[in-house]
């Protein structure tokens, strides 16, 4: 039997909040354009978008209606794009006029429009858009705003027709403009792209992905594009939030908490940073020219999911996953002896800083916090971003003084999981140079940078692993306590071999017949979990013995054992393991499987440490 689909809370309560207004008949439709007066008071959707491209719809959500007003926080954002914060600034400025859409606010001394939000500044925005003439202006205006919506829109000519024909004011405005050279040229042709950016035909659905663009910083959440820089979308939105609705605009940021902008048609778009885009389409307006049933959708949205810009809860995660220490938490090269010892007092000197998620003011300095809370007692410190989302450039500023504080008292400072990072790197070369880039983020994996630490302390304190030609047997940590007479026993029973880089010594799954001392290079050992790539899962160098768990248990091999360089090992089979017993030599055994319990034992205690260190 097929499961019944469950119902979204989230589509659930917008057909409350529909149901809950559809009621409400106050407001009037515009009329002053005469086609917009032809629009059913009865026509009513919203729309939600989140910046991860959801989109919830309820009502007329794909009822077309002319998008008026909200089309100019769009071209605003598209000049901006297009000549730049300085040009956009010289003609049109900033600051809220608090007054009616069509109020003629210039500047008295330089003719400026107070905003591009009223009509007098959008249709000084207009007059930015490039293009060699109006109908290739037109064109791209109309390519852009689709942009926005993730689809190509149309104009609606009936509309722009009225409002040409009856927009005296208008007219009046853009002349005025010419007159204060904020407009050159013809001031028919802005004001006449003005008239058919107003006419662009959309849904409320549209509104919503276009507000759910701007919530993303300028990408657009279905088609993933980037229609403005992150720092135009931040622009628009400002200036929309204090003079998007006209001169309701300060009780709508204060009550709503969301810039907003609508149109005399009845749409209504308001915007949540970073979390998500609203569309609303009703066409009775209020005295101030605002849908009134627009309004009331904003503030009962905002009030039933916490939407307020300015109250809403802390949404950061923090960027700190885990902190680790060098005691706890090797690399994968596993080590014997003496440098086992060393790493063992002295690893905690290294310290791992697991960083998640995005990277922003606030996710970053408690991770700096805690770095300088425990540097005294580091001389390195291992910055793993692999499991980083996003960093801006903010973020790396703070990363890269935190490690110039660092530097400053003797710490060493790797930072991993970086390679792919753009932004970092882009960084990191303005800062210093390429050769900046290397020494900072050269290891990409935390494991080689960990390892980097390690053999650094090992020099530090005097301990290097033994260099050709190699450990001989008595020096294997297997042999620990055996006499020269038992060595010699063993010795007899053992194979050499002598494998180039890259062959196979056991293979994953294989039967097992035989253990390996190591005595020269070093082997690597592999594991491929279902459907994945393999992995490297440690790293084994001289005086150090493989496959020898079979000895216990004689299952087949778990993992996948490869030379790493050019090696030379010692075979043991498991055959000739077995008849020392009845060649009068059990102690050999007794003595080899107390060796290998030993080790089993460091490295389940090491595996212990490192699993608790994770919380
Ligand atoms: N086209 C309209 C006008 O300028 C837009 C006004 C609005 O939507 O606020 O009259």
């Amino acid at each position: 039997m097929p499961f019944p689909t469950v119902a979204s809370p989230i589509g659930h309560y917008l057909q409350h909040l529909h149901d809950k207004f559809a009621r409400l008949e106050d407001g009037q439709v515009a009329t002053y354009i005469p086609e917009l007066g032809r629009a059913n008071p009865a026509w009513f959707g919203i729309a939600v978008a989140t910046v991860d491209g959801q989109v919830y719809e309820v009502g007329d959500s794909r009822q077309e209606f002319t998008i008026q007003s909200i089309s100019k926080p769009l071209v605003y954002g598209l000049a901006l794009e297009a000549v730049g914060l300085k040009q956009v600034l010289a003609r049109v400025g900033v600051e809220p006029s608090g007054e009616a859409f069509n109020s003629i606010s210039l500047d008295p001394k330089t003719g400026r429009p107070l905003n591009p939000m009223i009509n007098a500044g959008a249709i000084a925005t207009s007059g930015l858009v490039p293009g060699s003439s109006p109908e290739e202006r037109r064109t791209r205006l109309l390519e852009l705003i689709g942009e926005f919506a993730a689809r190509d829109l149309a104009m609606d000519d009936a509309v722009y027709c009225s409002e040409r024909d009856t927009g005296h004011r208008n007219r009046a405005i853009a002349h005025l403009l010419r007159n204060f050279d904020i407009i050159t040229g013809d001031p028919e042709d802005p004001l006449d792209l003005y008239f058919r950016q107003c006419s662009i035909s959309v849904t409320c659905r549209d509104l919503a992905v276009m507000a759910a663009t701007l919530a993303g910083g300028g990408v657009n959440p279905l088609s993933r594009r980037r229609v403005l820089q992150p720092q135009n979308a931040g622009r628009l939105l400002s200036v929309m939030s204090s003079c998007g609705m006209y001169d309701y605009a300060g009780e709508c940021i204060y009550n709503v908490g969301m810039p907003a902008k609508s149109g005399v048609a009845g749409g209504l778009l308001a915007v949540l940073p970073g979390q998500l885009g609203i569309g609303i389409f009703s066409p009775p307006l209020d005295a101030k020219g605002n849908s009134v049933r627009g309004i009331r959708v904003c503030h009962d949205l905002s009030q039933d999911f916490g939407l307020h810009l300015f109250n809403s809860p802390r949404v950061v995660t923090p960027a700190l996953k885990h902190v680790q220490s060098g005691a706890d938490v090797r690399s994968k090269r596993l080590r014997a002896g003496a440098e086992l010892e060393v790493l063992r007092r002295q690893g905690g000197c290294i310290r791992l800083y697991q960083l998640r998620g995005r990277l922003v003011f606030a996710s970053l300095e408690p991770v700096i916090r805690s770095v300088l809370r425990e540097a005294a007692d580091c001389t390195h410190v291992i910055i793993d971003l692999a499991q980083v989302a996003d960093l801006d450039r903010a973020s790396c500023r703070l990363l890269l003084d935190l490690r110039d504080q660092l530097v400053r008292s003797g710490v060493r400072v790797f930072l991993t999981g970086a390679a792919d990072n753009q932004t970092l790197r882009n960084y990191v070369v303005s800062r210093f140079d390429e050769g900046g880039w290397t020494q900072l983020c050269g290891f990409d994996s935390r494991d080689e940078a960990l390892e980097a630490c390690e053999e650094e302390l090992l020099k530090r304190h005097g301990s290097k692993r033994p260099e050709p030609p190699g450990v001989p047997l008595k020096q294997q940590e297997l042999c620990r306590g055996f006499t020269p007479g038992e060595l010699q026993d063993l010795a007899q029973r053992l194979t050499a071999l002598d494998l180039s880089a890259d062959a196979e010594v056991l293979a994953a799954g294989s039967a097992a017949d035989a253990m390996y001392f190591l005595v020269q290079g070093e082997v690597g050992i592999f594991l491929k979990p279902d459907g994945a790539a393999e992995q490297l899962i440690s790293r084994l160098g001289p005086g150090m013995s493989f496959g020898e768990v079979a000895l216990v248990d004689r299952a087949p091999r778990s993992a996948t054992v490869r030379a790493l360089s050019d090696i030379q090992i010692l075979r043991l089979s498991f055959e000739a393991f077995d008849l020392l017993a009845d060649e009068g030599l059990s102690h050999l055994q007794t003595k080899l499987i107390a060796n290998l319990a030993g080790v089993l034992a460091a490295r389940l205690r090491s595996a212990n440490a490192e699993i608790r260190s994770l919380k």
